[in-house]
């Protein structure tokens, strides 16, 4: 028997009746292997003596002597006070609800008593304390995260009950190879003693076994779809060479430019990846700016050679539609037809798009996710592109197999690439993305100036509005950025750019009333405009046009214009409220700039309390060089996408990645992808090649994966 395969219901075990299951299956824990997948979040070393006088040092964990009852409060709030005493000190219980301890806590009565102690009119007390016989073996004590209605005793006593009644045989899910390799425990040893450890050290081992199952079957899982791509042979196809296709030939000999190297290597190795005979699956990084729009082009116009269709997907309707008016320019002179599919229900053209795609009239779409909605039907469906992947989650990849399968001529899964400037840290790429390759464009378009980036104070803010005007009388075009929409909806709340009010964004500028003060007082001059989610998409456009055209020249916006959005003249970017963005959206911003070959420059505005001056860095106090003044000095001290992420992870934590927390990559029980990054990649390693050795599992010592997978199947959830 498996843990995993557990499902009995708590109520199989002694004294739980319908309260208790019920009050259980609240807080999720609906099985006995639900409630032994439920780990401590920290274990109390209860082997070392503290005793009473120490009460501030610690929690206090001695063996203490019942001197006294007393009582205060009367009626039904009457509580029982029991005066206790150790070798060093006095001290009182405070028994709230617990009126029965006077039975069990006899005067005269030794116990073991571990507890938090205070100290209130010169009287050492405890109200939230436990009790056991001296001589008890637990010294070390599970603690479990409660919820409501929850209590530690009632998870201790009920996790021991499930491990005495159901844990005699469990059988153990990594082969016994890996366990020896790995010196880890056997899966009942591990199950025990991540409950209730006997020492420290034997606990740090069970810890680790159960990490590494974890994440072995997770490698497992992303292994196998691997597999089974590369069993989706694609037959009559397969044989095209590798070189450029005749439409990649023409288009490069189109660009005004030549191809970095980092794109040329790209397109190499998607050429090559095409012409074997699965699918390609493979994630491009390359940092803001590197010019991956040319290399998804480059991808879609081979697919279109081939006879299939592309989709190219964004995450914002403003970039899906500036890549839509670059295909129109770039690759309808090439005879190549482009369409843009809007969400918008009510764009009459959509109903004839559709059509038109169903039967093969459009050879590359460009959208935002509703190009994988319910009613879009492809004709051929053969690769889907996801620009700016980062801010999509996963799940995402079972609706574009879908549509491939699905495409009315043939089915087969379509070829994927995933684009992300902001960088999918190396351990997030090995597990929910570890099938794919991986392609690094580390070069930049030739001629580009690192842009200069200063840290600027609110009161100095009229510094940065000369420095831009400067910008402005020589031609050039500049963004400013706030973190709201507007200062007030109707409900008298102010707008996120996400459409959700908040109320505690008291003094915080925001696009519209800025859009106002920069045309009417500030730039006076120069035409501005305002751009934000909320604005009607044909605006927008027009906006935009109007925009790359110069014929605007300061575009006031929300982070709208995060991602993506390429206007090569523009060449300041100032933010206000810097300190509201994480650092990756602040680098997405930044990039915005510097996208010709004039020096560009990036303003972090911030709040601050007094009226000082200093623009300067270098002139912060200390205290502002804290953690929000460090987490902005990142900005200044780095360029490279790919460490700011890498910063951004250590100010945020773990499991708080960009964009990961919304889209519930992976949800994982004891295992963190992070922290565990060398359990990992062995793990991976373990899994890979059993998998190549045995694909099938059928070898005798695979056999308990196999089972695994047969009977309870890990991580569906996430697409795996
Ligand atoms: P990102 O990688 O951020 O998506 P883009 O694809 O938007 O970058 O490209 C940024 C800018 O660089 C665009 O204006 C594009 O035309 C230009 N560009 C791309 N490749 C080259 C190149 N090889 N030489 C010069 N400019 C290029
Ligand atoms: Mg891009």
């Amino acid at each position: 028997m498996f843990l995993r395969e557990l499902i009995q219901p708590l109520n199989t075990l002694r004294n739980v009746g319908d309260s208790v299951k019920s009050r259980l299956s609240d807080a999720g824990i609906t099985s006995i292997a639900s409630l032994l997948t439920r780990y401590p979040r920290n274990w109390e070393d209860r082997s070392r003596n503290v005793p009473l006088k120490d009460w501030n040092k610690g929690q206090v964990c001695t063996v203490a002597k019942v001197i006294a009852h007393n009582w205060f409060w009367f009626g039904a709030k009457k509580t029982l006070k029991i005066e206790i005493e150790d070798q060093s000190a006095r001290a009182a219980l405070v028994c709230f609800n617990r009126p029965f301890l006077k039975n069990q806590l006899p005067i005269g009565k030794e116990v073991n008593l571990w507890g938090r102690f205070y100290c209130k009119f010169n009287e050492i007390m405890s109200t939230s304390f436990e009790i056991g016989i001296p001589g008890s073996k637990n010294t070390i004590a599970p603690v479990y995260p409660l919820t409501k209605n929850l209590t530690q005793n009632l998870l201790r006593r009920l996790t021991q009950q499930a491990l005495d009644q159901y844990c005699t045989n469990l059988e153990d899910e990594l082969p016994q190879k890996v366990i020896l390799n790995e010196k880890l425990l056997k899966k009942a040893d591990a199950i025990k003693t991540i409950h209730f450890p006997s020492s420290m050290e034997i606990l740090e081992k069970a810890r680790n076994t159960l990490i590494y199952e974890e994440l072995f079957y997770l490698e497992i899982m992303v292994g196998r779809r691997s597999l089974e791509r590369k069993k989706d042979d694609r037959g009559e196809e397969q044989k095209h060479a590798c070189g450029l296709s005749p439409l990649q030939q023409r288009f490069i000999e189109r660009l005004p430019f030549t191809l970095t190297q980092g794109q040329v290597k790209a397109i190499e190795e998607i050429n090559e990846e095409m012409s074997r005979p699965w699918p390609l699956a493979r994630l491009i990084q390359g940092d803001v700016g590197s010019g991956k729009t040319l290399v998804a082009f480059l991808a879609a116009l081979r697919v279109v050679d081939q006879g299939g269709q592309a989709a190219i997907m964004a995450p914002t309707e403003l970039l899906a539609r500036q890549h839509a008016d670059n295909a129109a320019r770039l690759l309808e002179p090439l005879g190549v037809r482009p369409a843009y599919l809007t969400g918008n229900l009510k764009y009459s053209g959509r109903t004839q798009l559709l059509k038109n795609l169903a039967a093969g009239e459009i050879d590359i779409v460009l959208g935002t996710h509703a190009l994988f909605s319910k009613d879009v039907v492809y004709q051929n469906l053969n690769l889907a592109i996801i620009d700016e992947q980062h801010r999509f989650g996963v799940t995402q990849r079972q609706a574009i197999i879908a549509k491939g399968q699905n495409s009315l001529q043939k089915k087969g899964i379509p070829g994927l690439i995933m684009m992300s400037a902001t960088p999918i840290p190396r351990t997030l790429a090995l597990t929910v993305f570890g099938d794919l390759d991986v392609t690094v464009i580390s070069d930049m378009p030739p001629g580009r100036k690192p842009i200069k980036t200063h840290l600027s104070k609110e009161s100095n803010a009229q510094k940065v509005y000369n420095f831009v005007r400067k910008e402005l009388e020589s031609g050039r075009q500049a963004y400013f950025v706030y973190p709201l929409i507007g200062q007030t909806t109707l409900s008298g709340q102010a707008e996120l750019p996400d459409g959700n009010s908040t109320d505690d964004e008291e003094g915080l500028k925001d696009a519209v009333s800025m859009a106002d003060k920069l045309a009417k007082e500030i730039y006076p001059q120069y035409s501005t405009a305002l751009i934000h989610s909320k604005i009607d998409d044909e605006e927008k456009r027009k906006t935009m046009d109007a925009f790359r055209k110069g014929e605007i020249r300061i575009l006031a916006a929300t982070s709208v214009v995060e991602v993506g959005v390429d206007v090569p003249n523009a060449s300041c970017m100032v933010i206000h409220h810097a300190e509201r963005f994480g650092l990756s959206a602040l680098h997405q911003l930044r990039g915005r700039v510097g996208r010709g070959s004039d020096q560009s420059y990036c303003f972090l505005i911030y709040s601050d309390q007094e009226d000082q001056p200093g623009i300067n860095p270098e002139e912060l106090s200390e205290e502002e060089r804290s953690r929000e003044g460090k987490r902005l000095m990142v900005m200044l001290e780095n360029s490279d996408g790919f460490v700011i992420a890498e910063k951004d992870l250590l100010f945020r934590g773990p499991g708080q990645i960009a964009g990961i927390e919304q889209s519930g990559y992976l949800k994982l029980g004891i295992a963190d992808p992070v922290r565990d990054a060398d359990a990992l990649v062995r793990a991976r390693t373990d899994a890979f090649s059993i998998l190549e050795t045995d694909p099938d599992l059928l070898q005798d010592e695979h056999h308990c994966i196999a089972a695994v997978l047969d009977r309870a199947p890990p991580f569906s959830e996430v697409g795996l």
